[in-house]
């Protein structure tokens, strides 16, 4: 079947120019102009992007008393019409149980429920023994990446097996992704305050404030140093952890930087709100001079990806216990509004879209080996596309929004842009903003580079040639390099 985007402008991360774009059996198989088609799909004035690539998400999580309300099913719907088409969720083993079956496990979650294509990362919650054996089980099942947590009591390793687990995962083409913060400081001050009795939202911030972040990225990109294993910080929420960063890339060691809209568009000042418990999260929201950093870094290129960290929680959920924060569950909903929100942010500040586009598709695909199958418009790659028409004006609303949720923190943002069409491997999901997709489709999408991590061969895995490489950008200057 042949299927052609006609009339839109397309978006690479290396330029933008006029084109159709073919599909066939799901892939990419040109770009120009005057093929017929069995399906259309009119681009007229909108641009066409790539799918987004959301690397940090969590669908039907459960934290104690908590389950979020988006799970794979409701929360890849709402993926899809907020134009993102791969989503990568987590693996977190319970008590005792090899990594390899939690994995194993929360794939067979995903399976047949979710909308769109999607990758599990593996937490590593403690150093057994066994961990070697377990994390070889987890490659052959086809996992490059692993989670670790500087921070929640159960989850988080301490220095010592860290930098244990970073020598166990060099030279296998592997890569580990943190939450970091320094726990110790963190369970300090908030057991201050719980003895003060002062709990309030505000003081989640209080007691994670910016050092708290800072001294982790320094304390684990020196250990990656020494152990030579890649490192992806998750949800970076400080200009000072942001410049850490760029500095040990600049120096050659293999770092990135995911940010997160919440950490755009907000600071620890909405704690302070009567709602203010709904926008908890973990890093907390941080100051204004954060924010601002944030954004410098991103037109610096100091950021390696967008990821949303869509933890959707109701009303209900946030606010239950909203006088004491120390339980209230942590997460914003928001795989759905990231196109949007950057695109309008985008083009009120004159940005080049080739930027955007890598830092929602190109470059999480490059870091986590999905490229090229994902991550750009381009023959060989899967037909993952979004057609966004770049003018049409409107408002947020949890409403009118696809997540199972009852709020948003974008409520009554104003954007400029907004999806209209979403295919997934050359299927239609999206059309004209109604919901097209039947049963779920969703695939896992495996890393296609050999070591898991982004170095381009010029074949795909069953062998045969899918593509020239996008090349002569700065855009992947640090992605594996040295
Ligand atoms: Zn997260």
């Amino acid at each position: 079947m042949r299927t052609v985007i006609r009339g839109g402008t397309v978006v690479t991360p290396v330029g933008c120019f006029p084109a159709d774009v073919l599909i066939e059996d799901g892939v990419i198989a040109g770009l120009g102009r005057g093929w017929s088609a069995d399906v259309e799909v009119d681009a007229g004035g909108c641009l066409v992007l790539p799918g987004l690539v959301d690397p940090h998400v969590h669908m039907g999580l459960r934290t104690g008393e908590f389950t979020t309300s988006d799970d794979f099913a409701t929360g890849s719907r709402a993926a899809a019409f907020g134009g993102v088409t791969t989503i990568i969720d987590f693996a977190a083993p319970e008590e005792d149980e090899p990594l390899d079956r939690a994995l194993a496990r929360r794939l067979a979650e995903a399976e047949n429920r979710c909308q769109v294509d999607y990758d599990v990362h593996v937490a590593i919650n403690r150093a057994w023994d066994s961990l070697p054996q377990e994390v070889q089980r987890c490659i052959e099942l086809g996992a490059r990446a692993f989670r670790l947590y500087t921070a929640y009591p159960g989850l988080r390793l301490d220095d010592g097996e860290i930098y244990t687990v970073l020598r166990l995962l060099k030279g296998k083409g592997a890569l580990v992704r943190v939450h970091a913060e320094n726990a110790a400081a963190v369970e300090t001050m908030k057991a201050e305050f719980v003895r003060e009795g002062a709990t309030t939202p505000y003081h989640h911030y209080l007691s994670s404030p910016e050092f708290v972040e800072e001294e982790a990225v320094a304390r684990l990109l020196l250990l990656q140093r020494e152990s030579g294993c890649p490192i992806y910080f998750n949800h970076i929420s400080t200009g000072v952890a942001l410049r850490l960063i760029q500095q040990a890339k600049l120096e050659g060691q293999r770092a990135y930087a995911e940010v997160c809209p919440q950490y755009l568009f907000f600071t620890a000042e909405v704690y302070r709100r009567e709602d203010g418990a709904l926008y908890l999260a973990s890093p907390a929201f941080k100051g204004e001079r954060e924010r601002l950093e944030l954004w410098r870094g991103l037109e610096r290129g100091m950021v390696d990806a967008v990821g949303t960290d869509h933890c959707s929680f109701t009303r209900e959920q946030k606010m239950r216990y909203a006088g004491d924060f120390t339980r209230v569950p942590k997460g914003v909903p928001g795989v759905e509004t990231t196109l949007p929100l950057l695109f309008t942010e985008w083009r009120r500040r004159g940005w080049p879209l080739e930027e955007l586009v890598a830092l929602t598709s190109y470059r999480p695909s490059r870091i986590f080996g999905l490229y090229p199958r994902k991550g750009a418009i381009q023959p060989g790659a899967d037909a993952d596309i979004v057609v966004f028409d770049p003018e049409e004006e409107w408002e947020i609303g949890a409403d009118a929004l696809h997540m199972n949720v009852d709020w948003s923190p974008y409520q009554g943002f104003k954007c400029t842009g907004k999806v209209k069409s979403v295919l997934l491997r050359g299927r239609v999901l999206v059309e004209d903003g109604r919901w097209k997709g039947r049963k779920p489709m969703g695939q896992r999408v495996t890393p296609v580079s050999p070591g898991g991590a982004g170095e381009w061969t010029g074949r795909d895995p069953q062998g045969g040639i899918v593509g020239p490489p996008v090349r002569g950008t700065k855009l992947g200057e640090f992605i594996w390099a040295g």
